[in-house]
């Protein structure tokens, strides 16, 4: 089955619609990259996964799970979907390598031994292992985002979400953000990207996926998508 799917869902602010039944499957192991206008309902679409906004009409399916409001829906879907964000979203009291241990012990119930060898798997895989004993405030952009995508994946998500991850990074610092995510591509991860970076798109997405005032106008394999006139 698919990773997630989405059927005719509808998302109002108010008055305000700001998804308009969207139809979307992403198989395991895809890669989607969401782009289109500032406002367009990217943001909102991949928070409707994980919960972090809910929808009105229609039906999102995570792995089987029915994405609903009830409390049970959202423990197994923060334990299924990692998210990044624009913002790093680092714990500040928290070393890089304690951020990382925190949901191992706490929601998948490892002994402190297992979540420092598993949170140092991953400072690894995106290469700051030498930070590990730092505060966040001490690191640059490009190593907290790094941080902050390690910390995800120390949940053993099945998959990523990301917002705008390098959006909010000096220009320095977005290569090595994207070669991590182009690094979790690679490893098979199910990841539905929200970038304006066209070439990691290229490089990487199954499928382009363009939204425009709350709806998905086209949806193409990139060569297609950037390629068509
Ligand atoms: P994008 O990610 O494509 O920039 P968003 O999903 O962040 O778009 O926002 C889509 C639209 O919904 C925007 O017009 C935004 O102002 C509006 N919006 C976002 N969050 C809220 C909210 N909590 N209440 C009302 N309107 C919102
Ligand atoms: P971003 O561009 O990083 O997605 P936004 O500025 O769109 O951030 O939104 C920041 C926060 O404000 C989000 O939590 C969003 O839901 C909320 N928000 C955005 N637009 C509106 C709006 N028109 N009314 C109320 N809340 C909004």
């Amino acid at each position: 089955g698919a990773a997630v799917e989405f059927d005719g869902v509808s998302k109002w602010y108010g008055n305000f619609q700001v998804l308009r039944d969207i139809n979307l499957s992403i198989p395991q192991g895809s890669r989607i990259v969401l782009c289109g206008p500032s406002g367009s309902g990217k943001s909102t679409l991949i928070r409707c996964i994980n919960q972090l906004e809910r929808y009105q009409q229609g039906k999102i399916i995570v792995d089987g799970i029915h994405v609903t409001e009830s409390h049970r829906s959202l423990d197994s879907i923060r334990r299924e979907v990692g998210m990044v964000f624009q913002q790093f979203a680092l714990f500040p009291h928290l070393t890089v390598l304690e951020n990382c241990m925190l949901a191992p012990i706490h929601v998948r119930k490892m002994s402190a031994k297992d979540a420092r060898a598993l949170a140092i798997e991953h400072l690894e895989k995106v290469r700051i292992t030498n930070q590990a004993e730092k505060y966040p405030s001490q690191l640059s952009g490009g190593q907290q985002q790094r941080a902050a995508i390690a910390r995800a994946l120390c949940v053993r998500p099945k998959i990523m979400l990301f917002d705008e991850p390098t959006s909010a990074l000096d220009p320095e610092m977005v290569k090595e953000v994207l070669d991590a995510m182009v690094a979790l591509a690679a490893d098979g991860m199910t990841m539905v990207c929200v970038t304006h970076e066209m070439g990691f798109a290229r490089r990487v997405a199954d499928r382009v996926v363009f939204m425009d005032g709350g709806q998905i106008v086209e949806a193409a394999p990139p060569g297609e998508f950037f390629d068509s006139p």
